[in-house]
């Protein structure tokens, strides 16, 4: 018989796969797309089988340990996306196939090994490890039968395997930490006084001790905390529960906000537009894509669902992308409402082992809709008919890490290989995307909003000439914005203001000397906080306390620049004291579900006021806002990235289109002090398709998506020097390939990155520009230098967002 050979991707950053030799043993249990467990060093690890060849392509193979799964944990068709993107993007195989599968299915879960009801008698060597495995109550893990036995047992388990004497199943690693409750010990009943205490705790100092730790610490604390950290034993708990002064609950550690939330059920009928996009959708031939392109609040989701409800029907499956969906519960509970539990929400406060169960449901097929950010486009749906891509224009579609995939580009592979149909959907589309509509993408558009309600007029204020109202401070306070304020809340509507800077301001600088406090680690400036008061690095989070004077020249005085959310709460809380404010930024919304409790008071109206950064554009609709204000328009205008006058219009005009959804109407006004810029002008009469023109024809020349193709090659390391000559090694190195082969692309660089310094990695980069096939050959190529040199590192963008 044949020898066979599995190559097996490991989630590390290898150039290779590792080569296995398949043991006759596991029979053909070994396919591409399962799950093995084979040795790497001197450790187990969790592989994936990308191809089984009966060639060995290495020198002496170690074997196959184990075959944990009964099914293939990749389909052929995720199996052929993870290789396209490894291959596109220039990233290590192993690294696609770890964006694939979620984390919990990974690396060093353990390897529990069962044992079936009433096997026994198994002589020689397997009979020590039944035993064994009886004495720990007939489950364990096979490593600590490995180190219980000395000797090394896969071999015995999987013969085991075969007679179905025990069963194999991975633990993820965290499925301990999954579970949602925490036991905690609270204090119950009147507190006894110091005297009473002598009596009752007489010759129990520790539980006396645990009473007053609980009391200091308000009365409850979780079991854990108290155990683990305080350094409290579990007879000391008991015992003070026993004598009646304290009780054990569970207190709920993370509340999934979509489980228990209200639900909303869809409108009953499609408008005219609603319905011919939806006949176009389902018409689309398998494989096929459309762009639906409506305004904002012209009734997307409602198209969504009921295309989804059509794939259904038809026995098919479906996922839903949206950018963020921390920021769009709304989204997600018109879908709870329509599909119930059909769906799987893969939401970030998913526990590695919760996100692995709503994947192996997804993959039976017991869950049939999948919503979900980004790497949700990889959800294992079962028969999959239909993908959509919800703000398909957003940055956060884009992943941050090897590989640097686009989403969109990954759904449109897989819809292309499962047969799926691809819908994706904005009120302002990227303008790729857009290139794409006079090429096979099917444009579908809902010109306007549900009820003809109009857009709401949009007034750009001039802060160069507009009259201030006085008594702001350093804010830039228009009397325009500030009457509509006034008007609003005496309306008893609510008003969403845009400033897309956190903190209190964006630097400080010394007014004598021109001094400016960088980070120490990036070449940025320092963004000064005042709750808690610090200078902050908002790439690396270096911080320090706020200066009284200047380390160039002394000077005590300090000027603040940049007016940032916390300095605009603030006047906002004196200006009118009446408002209801509120403020959703980074800075409050780090911990978990905090975005959902400012949005549900929001919907509640239960605020007057919110103040926020770009995450409050996104996809809400509230009725009741009948007023936007963008407070600085310019903030990201003229940021050096081909990108900044497109992210502008988009932020403007959807956060514009928050405004006026209610049968109320509503008003935008847009402070500036560029209001000839184009992505204004285009924004305050909400022409899209005018800026998409305008901006198109400035992509020209220079050269710029979609007029050109872009790869950005990274090099970063702590040596300055190192990291520009390795830069400027690869910049001769790809005009030399270039001239060789007379490929049509253009080298720029070797240069300094706009920010040239994070996290004390000095960083230069090469930009290619070309046709997207050429570029990818040299990506190919280029690829085989990703083996880290020293501390420097190359990085390989491929169709960047942004080259900041
Ligand atoms: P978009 O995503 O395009 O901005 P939404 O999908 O949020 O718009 O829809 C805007 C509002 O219109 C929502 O409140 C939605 O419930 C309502 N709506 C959508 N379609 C209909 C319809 N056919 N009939 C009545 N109301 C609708
Ligand atoms: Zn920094």
């Amino acid at each position: 018989m044949t020898e066979r050979f599995a190559l097996v991707a490991l989630p590390l950053p290898l150039a290779n796969p590792y080569t296995y030799r398949i043991a006759e043993t596991l029979g053909d249990r070994v396919v591409p797309g399962m799950r093995v467990v084979v040795p790497v060093r001197r450790r187990e690890l969790i592989g994936l089988v990308v191809e089984v060849d009966s060639e060995r392509s290495a020198a002496a193979p170690k074997d196959v340990l184990a075959v944990p799964d009964a099914e293939p944990a990749l389909s052929p068709a995720l199996l052929a996306t993870g290789k396209w993107m490894a291959g596109y993007y220039g990233a290590p195989l192993g690294l696609a196939f770890k964006s694939i599968l979620p984390a919990g299915m990974w690396g060093e879960s353990r390897v529990i090994v069962s044992l079936r009801n009433g096997s026994r008698g198994h002589g020689g060597l397997a009979g020590d490890v039944m035993t064994w495995l009886e004495s720990k109550g007939g489950e364990a893990a096979v490593s600590s039968a490995a180190r219980a036995l000395k000797r090394p047992v896969w071999d015995v388990i999987e013969r085991l395997v075969r007679v179905d004497a025990v069963s194999l199943r991975i633990q993820p690693p965290d499925t301990a930490a999954a579970s949602l409750t925490e036991r905690t010990l609270a204090l119950v009943g009147e507190r006894p006084t110091l005297i009473e205490r002598d009596t009752i705790f007489k010759r129990r100092p520790k539980q006396r001790q645990l009473y007053e730790t609980l009391e200091s610490l308000g009365g409850s604390a979780s079991v854990r905390h108290l155990v683990e950290q305080l350094g409290f034993g579990d007879g000391v708990v008991r015992a003070l529960v026993q004598t009646g002064l304290a009780r054990i609950g569970q207190t709920e550690l993370v509340r999934d906000p979509f489980a228990g939330a209200p639900v909303t059920l869809p409108p009953p009928h499609l408008t005219t537009d609603q319905q011919s996009a939806l006949s176009s959708v389902i018409e689309l031939a398998p494989g096929q894509g459309a762009l639906l392109f409506g305004v904002t609040g012209s009734g997307k989701t409602l198209v969504y669902l009921e295309a989804v409800r059509q794939a259904l029907r038809d026995g098919r499956g479906a996922i839903v992308l949206v950018p963020e969906i921390g920021l769009t519960p709304q989204t997600v509970s018109r879908f709870r409402g329509a599909f119930g539990d059909e769906i799987a929400v893969l939401h970030s406060g998913l526990s590695d082992g919760e996100r692995a169960d709503a994947w192996r449901l997804l993959r039976r097929g017991e869950r049939r809709v999948a919503v979900g950010a980004r790497s949700a486009v990889f959800a294992p749906v079962a028969n999959l008919g239909l993908i959509v891509i919800d703000e398909e224009h957003e940055a956060s579609y884009k992943n941050g890490e090897a590989p640097r995939y686009h989403t969109r580009e990954v759904a449109g592979v897989r819809a292309r290989l499962e047969g799926a149909r691809l819908v994706l959907g904005s009120a302002t589309p990227s303008l790729e995307t857009w290139e794409r509509t006079q090429d096979g993408l099917h444009l579908l558009p809902l010109p306007e909003r549900i009820g003809a309600r109009p857009l709401p007029p949009v007034e750009i204020v001039d802060l160069r000439v507009t009259p201030k109202a006085a008594g702001t401070g350093s804010v830039q306070w228009s009397v325009a914005l500030d009457e509509a304020i006034v008007a609003t809340l005496a309306r008893k509507e609510q008003a969403l203001l845009l400033l897309n800077r956190r903190g209190y301001a964006a630097f400080l600088q010394c007014p004598d000397c021109g001094e400016v406090w960088q980070c120490p680690r990036c070449s940025i400036s320092l963004t000064v906080h005042q709750s808690p008061p610090a200078l902050r690095c908002h790439y690396c989070g270096h911080e320090e306390p706020l200066p009284f004077t200047c380390r160039v020249c002394a000077n005590p005085v300090q000027r603040m620049r940049g007016v940032g959310t916390q300095q605009l709460e603030r006047m906002l809380i004196e200006r009118y004291p009446e408002a209801r404010i509120a403020r959703m930024d980074l800075d409050t919304t780090s911990t978990k579900w905090s975005h959902q409790r400012i949005l549900a008071a929001v919907e509640k109206g239960e605020i007057d006021l919110l103040i926020g950064t770009q995450m409050i554009a996104k996809g809400l609709d509230f009725p009741n806002v009948t007023l936007v204000g963008v407070v600085d328009a310019d903030t990201g205008l003229y940021l050096p990235d081909f990108r900044s006058a497109e992210r502008t219009f988009q932020l403007l005009a959807q956060v514009a289109g928050r405004a006026g959804r209610g049968p109320r109407g509503g008003r935008v006004l847009v402070q500036t002090r560029h209001p000839m810029h184009h992505a204004l002008v285009w924004a305050g009469k909400h022409d899209t398709e005018g800026f998409l023109r305008q901006e198109r024809e400035l992509r020209e020349s220079p050269p710029y998506p979609p007029a050109t193709s872009l790869v950005n090659l990274v090099y970063s390391g702590p040596d300055e020097r190192e990291v520009g000559s390795r830069a400027a090694a690869l910049a001769d190195w790809c005009t030399a390939l270039s001239e060789r082969y007379r490929l049509p692309i253009t080298v720029l660089g070797p240069a300094p990155c706009p920010l040239v310094r994070i996290k004390d990695r000095w960083r230069w980069h090469v930009l290619l520009k070309g046709p997207s096939e050429t570029l990818g050959r040299v990506v190919r190529y280029a690829a085989r230098r990703l083996k880290r040199e020293g501390k420097t590192r190359l990085v390989i963008d491929r169709d960047p967002v942004s080259l900041l």
